[in-house]
């Protein structure tokens, strides 16, 4: 009988249901796309009901294309758009409002109000919170005859005890979130949009505080609907996201819970990236299944590259694009930009990342076709840029909306610089694709930095990675190899290499290491000198975009 691992993969516009088979070959695939809502500027909210009945019927289409039943299906693996926030009744099982997305900037002006404060007196001593992981637990699986290992008992190398890298006398709230989460505090993460649930939502703080609200990224609220509400968890890569969780003890943070006012029964078991977490109910896939494994989505395809070791990275070039390096057991603080986020957790065995989020990356792509009109389509950007030897001195720095990792700068906007006469559409075009090249090469110098390692080359994904001019010019710039997947659905392989290692169905890592088959290899081909003499016109070019919007 043909077996398979079924990856779930909601995603922030779409959901998507992949089946792999034991070589990592998609045997079938379903997606559809669901309802965005902006009920005012700079809102994004989802329908937590439609995340969900659309996912179930991507896994039901992706089941009967290839006739495959429940019995087929060996486990499934989750992964998710990360940081989004769903909140609901434990009794009903009804979201009580939108799920606020974590595009959504609802909560900036509230994170304003805490980058300025001063850090309250009971959050100053470093976090004492020893207590067994177990007793974060308000809800428990019943019925499931197993659940995930490793959330039971805290993870091998959590440091219950201190947090290594505290900021002396940090006196400011922004060094003591930092510090404990890994995180920048943003409106982007999930703790302040939990925040504003509970104050703005009639009735909330009080259901909240009788236990009867349940609060859950995107995985957990699959997780427990898929289980008819018997399994409420989330993997410790979700939980690295919501700016509520100490990477260090590996603990939901009792000081940052009561700085938010959010009551911890609100917040699910954390457990294992890998691990059996429950069986779905057998009323919607025909049968049980395990649901075996869960990850962020940037996680999972760090996983799916098969990024296992200390120092792998791998880039993703979507509408933005992600930057995520593995740094082995221990979180590694960053001085340059980036956050430090939980990779995944094995057997017990927590694995930290450095992560880099570039704002603008395959969308000035999309600008140039929309907007500037210079390209019909993206891929015919391949054949422009090779039209011309270079960019003939022109840049372009597409900071649309501020600049992320390493520089920061909400206020930086677009430039095009190093115009001449000369200039025409095909450079214009080269450069904005060099663009995506030189800030990859930017957010990879700092990771080095941080962490200490020399990068030995990178594997890529998402979309725009199909360019071959860009992924030569890539690794000319960063002076590395630069490899590219045979299957860039790297984010669901993840989730099912995670699910199927859980269940036996791959016998290890090795055995997934075998299954990354690569497309092809881009190696370095031009002369070291004149990158540098590039990359200095890049730097200069990058610091014409600083602080534009900047009121005077
Ligand atoms: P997301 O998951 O963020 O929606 P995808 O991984 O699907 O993104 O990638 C889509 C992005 O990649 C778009 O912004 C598009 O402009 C860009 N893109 C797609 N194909 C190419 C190509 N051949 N060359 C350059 N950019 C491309």
């Amino acid at each position: 009988m043909d077996t398979y691992i079924m990856a779930l993969d909601a995603g922030t516009t779409s959901n998507r249901c992949i089946l792999f088979d034991h070589e990592g070959n998609i045997c079938s695939m379903a997606q559809k796309e669901f309802t965005q809502y902006f009920p005012k500027p700079g809102w994004v909210e989802q329908d937590a009901d439609e995340i969900w009945s659309t996912l179930l019927g991507v896994a039901v289409e992706a089941m009967s294309k290839i006739g495959a039943t429940a019995q087929n299906i060996a486990a499934i693996g989750i992964t998710n758009q990360r940081e989004t926030v769903i909140v609901w009744d434990r009794v009903t099982g009804n979201p009580i409002c939108k799920a606020i997305v974590w595009q959504c900037r609802r909560t900036a002006g509230y994170c304003d109000e805490l980058a300025v404060m001063q850090t309250p007196a009971y959050m100053r001593a470093v976090s004492q919170d020893t207590g067994n992981a177990a007793s974060n637990r308000p809800y428990q699986p019943s019925e499931t005859g197993s659940t995930a290992g490793a959330g039971n008992d805290l993870p091998e190398n959590a440091d219950a005890s201190r947090i290594p890298w505290q900021t002396p006398s940090a006196t400011r709230l922004v060094d003591v979130i930092r510090d404990k989460t890994g995180l920048v505090l943003d409106a982007y993460f999930s703790a302040t949009k939990i925040r504003w649930i509970l104050e703005n939502v009639e009735g909330a703080r009080e259901k909240a505080a009788a236990g009867d609200l349940l609060f859950g990224t995107v995985e957990t609220w699959l997780i427990w609907k898929l289980t008819k509400g018997r399994v409420y968890v989330t993997d410790y890569s979700n939980a690295s996201r919501t700016m509520l969780f100490n990477i260090h003890t590996l603990q939901w943070d009792d000081d940052i819970l009561r700085l938010l006012d959010i009551p911890k029964c609100m917040l699910p078991r954390v457990v294992d990236s890998s691990g059996i977490y429950g069986m779905t109910d057998s009323s919607f896939l025909g049968g049980e299944i395990p649901i075996a494994g869960a990850a962020g989505d940037q996680q999972a395809a760090l996983f799916g590259q098969a990024c296992f070791g200390r120092g792998e990275v791998k880039n993703t070039y979507g509408t933005g694009g992600f930057l995520l390096m593995n740094t082995g057991d221990t979180p590694v603080k960053s001085v340059s930009g980036l956050v430090t986020t939980i990779a995944w957790s094995i057997q017990g065995r927590v694995t930290y990342a450095l992560e880099g989020s570039i704002f603008v990356s395959g969308a000035a792509i999309q600008w140039l076709r929309d907007e500037m009109r210079l390209i019909d389509s993206a891929p015919d950007t391949e054949w422009i840029a090779e039209r011309v030897p270079d960019s003939n001195g022109c840049y372009v720095v597409p900071a649309f909306t501020g600049l992320g990792a390493p520089y920061w700068d909400p206020y930086a906007r677009g430039c095009i610089v190093g115009l001449t006469r000369g200039v025409n559409k095909y450079h214009i075009v080269r450069a904005t694709l060099e663009s995506l090249a030189y800030q990859t090469n930017d957010v990879l110098r700092a990771m080095e930095k941080d962490a200490g390692i020399r990068l030995t080359g990178l594997k890529v994904d998402g979309g725009a990675s199909a360019n071959n001019f860009l992924m030569q010019y890539q690794a000319d710039v960063i002076g590395q190899t630069v490899c590219r997947p045979r299957c860039i659905e790297t984010t669901a392989m993840g989730a099912a290499y995670l699910a199927g290692l859980a269940v036996g169905y791959w016998g290890g890592t090795e055995e997934i290491r075998a299954n990354a088959k690569i497309e092809r290899v881009f190696a370095p081909q031009m002369p070291p000198e004149e990158i540098a003499r590039r990359l200095k016109g890049w730097d200069k070019a990058v610091r014409y975009s600083f602080g534009w919007a900047k009121e005077e």
